[in-house]
């Protein structure tokens, strides 16, 4: 798992190359961010990085375009320089990423839940010697704020005081439920939500989503590819199409009783009540999705930004009937009738409330 392979966080992740090459890792480090954002790849991309055998050295990679469109020229650069790289192919990348490097331990919360002390004391034991095979020992304690407070306290000397043969990175989506005592011992990086064309690029890379189902998926995920593989892509994908007919119908049609006729269309497919509220929030969602997308290009902004790629050529057509104040004033309606959908809201009557603003 090299750092060129992990989709977004360029800058955190130039930042860590660069300290594995000059060798100035801080000995403790706490990945930080939501939950399903790649943190801790990029903790295994640490341990591949120090004790690789053949480490790449100036890897240049990600991308530079010029972007034009209307009148604006945008310079887009998603170029990163990565000082010092695993290969990901050599022994050591190898058995780090099977899991069997002897010098790279993973630790994570067990049946219960939890990490307990037990599991810890035996890294603590060998933080003194030196590592078996590697530069470094790398002891990663993923999602580290399940770490019993026995556990955080029995580190706390080792955080304090790191043998110069071995670091730790925890990886948390809840840092704050660490110890104090423990965070302040650890550098924190922050990392943040992908955006919406990284976690699609995630989704058809890894885990083999079409383009129309990982669009779909993504723009419900909030930037986090572990809440988009947890999503029933089936119903996200017939609410993103459902909020695009409305779209499409409703820069049409001026006249309100066909308009409500829409409204039918995204509600009322469900049997139950739950099912009925929790479609329409999702094409809700996906609504909000492509009335920012259509905004961008009613704009002439960078195309780069679009979340709805795939649909851009509709996309394109639908910005000529929402202008700027227009797609501002549907993008307020849209939060608002979710903002209703939760307050317990019929489903029915906000859609058609809704599609009388857009
Ligand atoms: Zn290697």
């Amino acid at each position: 798992m090299p750092f060129r392979t992990i989709v977004g966080h360029r800058r955190l992740l130039t930042l860590l190359s660069r300290a594995v090459a000059r060798d100035t890792l801080p000995p403790a480090l706490l990945l930080a961010g939501p939950a399903g954002i790649g943190k801790r790849r990029a903790a295994m991309a640490i341990a591949e990085a120090v004790n690789c055998l053949k480490p790449q050295l100036d890897v240049v990679s990600g991308f530079s375009r010029t972007e034009v469109s209307g009148f604006s020229r945008t310079e887009v650069s998603g170029a990163a320089g990565f000082a010092r790289d695993a290969c990901g192919e050599c022994p050591a990348c190898r058995r780090i990423q099977r899991g069997v490097h002897p010098d790279v331990i993973v630790i994570e919360p067990g049946d219960m839940g939890s990490i307990k002390i037990e599991q810890v004391r035996d890294v603590i034991d060998r933080a003194d010697y030196r590592p078996f095979e590697g530069r470094r020992r790398v002891v990663i304690i993923d999602e580290a704020d399940a770490l019993m407070p026995a556990a955080q306290n029995a580190l706390l000397k080792t955080l304090e005081e790191p043998p110069s043969a071995s670091m730790f990175v925890l990886v948390s989506s809840i840092p704050d439920a660490l110890l104090p005592t423990v965070r302040s011992r650890c550098s924190r990086l922050r990392f943040a939500a992908l955006s919406t064309s990284e976690v699609t690029e995630v989704l058809r890379r890894d885990h083999e989503y079409s383009e129309q189902d990982a669009r779909a998926v993504a723009v419900d995920a909030e930037g986090s590819v572990g809440r988009a593989l947890q999503a029933e892509s089936a119903d996200l994908v017939e609410a993103r199409e459902g909020a695009e007919r409305l779209l499409e119908y409703t820069a049409r049609a001026g006249d309100p009783s066909r308009r409500l006729d829409a409204a039918r269309d995204v509600t009322g497919k469900k049997s139950t009540s739950v099912g009925e509220r929790d479609q329409l929030a999702a094409c809700l969602r996906a609504l909000g999705s492509l009335i920012r997308d259509v905004s961008i290009l009613s704009a002439g902004g960078d195309r780069g930004l679009i979340g709805n790629s795939d649909l851009e050529p509709q996309l394109a057509s639908l910005a000529k009937s929402f202008d700027g104040a227009r797609s501002a004033s549907a993008y307020a309606a849209v939060d608002e009738a979710l903002a209703a959908l939760e307050r317990n809201a019929s489903p029915k009557i906000v859609a058609d409330w809704l599609v009388l603003q857009l």
